[in-house]
């Protein structure tokens, strides 16, 4: 079984080459069709699974295919560290492809944060970031969210063990209607699926 049968876009197909990924994980194999095909999902998987592959590359092949140079798909992720290694994993792919993200979390110094502005406004397709600090910026105004069509909530159990709830819900709320929402979590608590119920729409759900 290879990555063949998603009929990704060349560029993206030298962006999994280049990483040296030649076959899906189990979670790969169900996640990308569901997530190319637009709908919602709700996926139980651990770190190690290939999780962030799973969303990253459909997310990809989807801005390469439309060519879309806006600002159209955020990830939350709990941690400075995660969102980093998020962002990472998509520069990796992406180096064929011409697609930009951007890492915005709190904790570093005033020049991280000058530099998370600055390439605020020149722009990116991805925007990677902790709920906090994203917060901070859709309050001041230094980032617009309208043309947002993807969501994605990486380690959505960690993200409300920490507290951020109602800061999630927030950023929610600065979201189009219309987009597709995407969460990850390592565990599914009843409080994790009762909070999916309120950003997600019919969710496919996958457990690995
Ligand atoms: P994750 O579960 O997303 O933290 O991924 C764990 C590690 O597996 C990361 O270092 C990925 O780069 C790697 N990985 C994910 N999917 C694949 C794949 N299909 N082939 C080879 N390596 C992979």
């Amino acid at each position: 079984m290879s990555f063949d049968k998603f009929n990704f876009e060349e560029s993206l197909k030298e962006g999994l080459d280049a990483m040296g990924f030649n076959k899906p994980t189990p979670i790969q194999e169900q996640a990308i069709p569901a997530i190319l095909d637009g709908k919602d999902l709700i996926a139980t998987a651990q770190t190690g699974t290939g999780k962030t592959a799973a969303f990253i590359l459909p997310i990809l092949n989807k801005i390469a295919k439309d060519g879309s140079n806006r600002l159209n798909t955020l990830i939350l992720a709990p941690t400075r560290e995660l969102a980093i290694q998020i962002d990472q994993q998509i520069q990796g792919f992406s180096y064929f492809l011409g697609i930009s993200s951007i890492p915005i979390y709190g904790g570093g110094d005033g020049i991280v944060w000058e530099q998370q502005k600055k390439a605020l406004e020149q722009g990116a397709e991805i925007v990677v970031a902790t709920p906090g600090r994203l917060i901070a910026l859709l309050a001041g105004g230094k980032i617009n969210l309208s043309t947002l069509e993807h969501l994605i909530l990486d380690e959505a159990d960690r993200m409300m063990d920490m507290g951020f709830s109602d800061d999630l819900l927030k950023i929610v709320g600065y979201l189009p209607k219309n987009r597709q929402t995407i969460m990850f979590s390592a565990t599914m608590p009843n409080k994790i699926r009762q909070f999916s119920k309120q950003i997600l729409n019919e969710p496919e759900e996958i457990n690995i």
